[in-house]
């Protein structure tokens, strides 16, 4: 009957809606300790410099290890934070492991090392960045050009006053700010001329279409030469071939990040990679 049939139906959104409800406040109800107890696991996706194949760098990327549901990616609990304002939290936990990372890494002697973090909008609009961060490399013995901080392109669109004025300061006091996922959507032109910038982080779809359309001219090559223009470097993120590897270099790109040079690895593994380094040949 009809009725039946969308009392089935009823009764599945039901039960989906409740699941996802339960999940939400299981991961509310969760956070709080998982911080506390050292669930939050920082890892790290190496950056390779393109012209000689060396190690520049790596990513802060963080993973949820819980308890019951194993290792979870960003995306099954970070939408959920910059709602809840946990985010902030999470955030200055994550920057202050690169900042102890790169102090641990400069006793090991690997003194030149960046790390670059992800900056959520919900931090550029409710927390004093330029305050915490300060902090953290003063208290760390670090110079704050090996802490890069990638802001998207979509935290520009709203607040755009505040956060100008906030990447502004921050670019004074030494750290390096980063556009991320450049290329995924929300970019424009002036955003580039507003925004106050140092790197410029190609989203991986914008290298997938410029591999997969071979065509004589090269977005790419442009994008490039702009950024030049404009005194900022390239780094390219999600590089899966070496196709892409190679048009990357030679459209004069800088830095290469991606599956086919390395995932994002724990802690351990990336130590034990700036102690053998492979660099990008393989
Ligand atoms: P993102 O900052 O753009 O990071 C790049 C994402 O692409 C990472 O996903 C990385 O694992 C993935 N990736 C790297 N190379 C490749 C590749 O060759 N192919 C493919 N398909 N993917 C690649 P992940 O770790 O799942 O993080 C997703 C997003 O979550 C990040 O995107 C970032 O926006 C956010 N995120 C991660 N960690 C943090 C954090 O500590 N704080 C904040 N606020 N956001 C974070
Ligand atoms: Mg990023
Ligand atoms: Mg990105
Ligand atoms: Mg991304």
């Amino acid at each position: 009957s009809i009725k039946g049939q969308y009392g089935k139906h009823f009764a599945f959104y039901d039960d989906k809606l409740r699941d996802t409800l339960l999940h939400r406040q299981a991961i509310t109800d969760g956070m709080e300790r998982a911080l506390a107890s050292g669930q939050f696991e920082v890892y790290l996706q190496p950056k390779f410099r393109i012209a000689d194949g060396s190690l520049s760098g790596a990513e802060a990327l963080v993973r949820w290890n819980h308890p019951e549901w194993g290792l979870q990616p960003p995306s099954e609990f970070i939408p959920l934070f910059e709602r809840n304002g946990f985010i902030t939290r999470l955030d200055q936990y994550v920057w202050e492991q690169a900042c102890s990372l790169m102090r641990r890494w400069d006793l090991m002697g690997f003194p030149h090392i960046d790390v670059s973090v992800n900056v959520s909008r919900t931090d550029i609009r409710d927390m004093d960045m330029a305050r915490v961060l300060g902090g953290l490399v003063e208290r760390y013995g670090l110079d704050p050009s090996r802490l890069h901080l990638e802001i998207t392109e979509s935290a520009c669109k709203d607040s755009a006053d505040q956060l100008v004025e906030t990447l502004h300061r921050l670019r004074k006091m030494g750290f390096v700010i980063e556009m991320d996922d450049f290329g995924s959507g929300y970019s424009s032109l002036n955003m580039l001329t507003e925004m106050p910038l140092d790197v410029l982080k190609l989203d991986m779809k914008f290298i997938q279409t410029e591999v997969a359309n071979p065509s004589g001219d090269s977005i790419l090559g442009f994008i490039v030469s702009l950024a030049r223009w404009m005194e900022l470097s390239v780094v390219a993120e999600g590089v899966e071939t070496r196709e892409q590897l190679e048009r990357l270099q030679a459209d004069g790109c800088d830095y290469a990040q991606g599956y086919f040079l390395a995932r994002p690895m724990p802690v351990k593994a990336l130590e034990e990679l700036l102690a053998s380094p492979p660099g990008c040949e393989r």
